[in-house]
Order: structure tokens, then C-alpha cells, then sequence
């Protein structure tokens, strides 16, 4: 099957100096192979991992400022982004859109911001288990595409990934099961396909481990991962990327 596959670690607000240094004295260049790995460290490890990581690796941050520049304490602007050589951003977590109350309206704008920077987004969708229990899966997914991405920016070559993470499986243990994840992946890419022709990566998220990551990725629709736990675990992380590569060369 020839399908080009993106492993993304989120690290959240993990990591440190020492952690860096163990992780890459594992996971050097010889674990290089055909598809993407992307890790997506705190910002102010960004240039660590730069430094450290071998070349073949993707760096990614995990939020980007809707506004240039100014008085917004906390943020990073996707010029600074840039500025430290970051190639993708994560937008639209569940986190940022729980704990940080970020709106479909707000997603957009740091959408378009990070294209305007010249960085790939990670845009994320996902329904909670009460949209789950109620059957609005396909609703709330439906809006959170729809309100983000439109033909105009779905024409731009942005190297744009989609990852679906259900809220419910992020961080629990639970996983979608590979059918009902790739029935959203489906779903996403019907509404994708509507727009335009080339297709957009769809990468899952939650809860995704070596041990569930080989029927996960043998999915039609499925294109990676988007990983958090298991990806702080170097040698799990790794081996994750190279069931993707069997699947690849299967
Ligand atoms: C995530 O944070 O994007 C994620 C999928 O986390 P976990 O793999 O821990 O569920």
C-alpha cells in the first residue's frame, strides 16, 4: 500500500533539558525511514529539540497566536514561530479548546495565521462522549471542519494534516475502535473532498500506543498518528514509526 504516513508526538507540557538529551541519544538519525515523524514539544524546548533531534525530524509547536505582535503575554506569534525554523503547529486541541475556551472562530484565525507564517497546520477535530452518546458526532465534526476550512484555503499547498481525536479517548486509555475511527476519517474526507480534489492526510488521535497503532494505521482512511502518552516514551514512539513503515511496505 503505498500511503505516506504522519507520526506526530504531542508532548503537552512535558520534557526537559536531560529528557531531550535521553530521547535522542535513542532516536538518532539510523531511525530514519519513508514516512514524517513530527514532534511537538513546549515552545521553550523548541530550539533543544532542533539542535538535538537528527535533521530527519519534523518540529512542530503546539499553539500559534491569532494576533502579529503586541500585548499578549503568553503567546508566540507564528513569525516567531517560524523564526525558530518550526514546520508544524497544532491548532484547535481539545485542551486549548477546553481549558483555554478557543472558539471554532478563534481555530480559523490561527489557522490562517500560521499559512500566513508558512507552517503547516495539525488542525484538530473531535466530538466529547456526550456528543458521542447522543449521536452529534458527525454534526460537531461537521462544524468544526466547516467553520475552519474553505475551498481558498484547502487550495493553498499548506502541507495541511486533519487529526481526529475523540475527546473521550484522549489521554484514558479508551480508543476509538479502528472501525468507528475510520468512519469518522471517511466522513471528514467526503466533507474535504467536497472542497477540493487532492486529498488532506487524516491522522488519529487518542490514546494511540504500539500496541493498538498496527490495526489503527491498517485503516483506508487512517494516514498517522497524533500521539501524546506514548510518544514521551521514546522507544514506544519509535516503534509506532515503524509499524507505520511495515504497513507502508506491506
Ligand atoms: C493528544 O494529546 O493529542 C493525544 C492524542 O493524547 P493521548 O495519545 O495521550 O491520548
Amino acid at each position: 500500500m503505498d500511503k505516506k504516513f504522519y507520526i506526530a508526538a504531542n508532548w503537552k507540557m512535558n520534557a526537559s533539558l536531560s529528557f531531550i538529551n535521553d530521547y535522542f541519544s535513542f532516536l538518532d538519525s539510523k531511525a530514519e525511514n519513508s514516512n514524517e515523524m513530527i514532534i511537538c514539544p513546549p515552545d521553550i524546548y523548541l530550539q533543544s529539540l532542533i539542535k538535538t533531534a537528527p535533521s530527519f525530524i519534523k518540529t512542530g509547536a503546539q499553539n500559534i497566536s491569532s494576533h502579529d505582535a503586541g500585548a499578549y503575554t503568553g503567546e508566540c506569534s507564528g513569525e516567531m514561530l517560524a523564526d525558530n525554523s518550526v514546520q508544524y503547529v497544532i491548532i484547535g486541541h481539545s485542551e486549548r479548546r477546553q481549558y483555554h475556551q478557543e472558539s471554532n472562530e478563534d481555530i480559523k484565525l490561527k489557522l490562517l495565521k500560521a499559512i500566513d507564517s508558512n507552517i503547516s497546520p495539525i488542525l484538530c477535530v473531535g466530538e466529547s462522549r456526550e456528543e458521542r452518546e447522543s449521536d452529534q458526532t458527525f454534526d460537531v465534526i461537521n462544524k468544526q471542519i466547516r467553520s475552519v476550512l474553505d475551498n481558498d484555503i484547502l487550495s493553498k499547498d499548506i502541507g495541511l494534516l486533519i487529526a481526529y481525536e475523540p475527546i473521550w479517548a484522549i489521554g484514558t486509555g479508551l480508543t476509538a475502535t479502528p472501525e468507528m475511527a475510520n468512519d469518522v476519517h471517511s466522513f471528514i474526507h467526503s466533507i474535504v473532498s467536497e472542497m477540493i480534489s487532492n486529498s488532506i492526510p487524516i491522522l488519529y488521535g487518542g490514546s494511540m500506543k504500539e500496541s493498538n497503532a498496527k490495526d489503527l494505521l491498517e485503516m483506508e482512511h487512517i494516514h498517522g498518528g497524533l500521539i501524546g502518552g506514548a510518544s514521551l516514551d521514546a522507544s514506544e514512539f519509535l516503534n509506532i514509526y515503524n509499524i507505520a513503515e511495515e504497513i507502508r511496505n506491506g
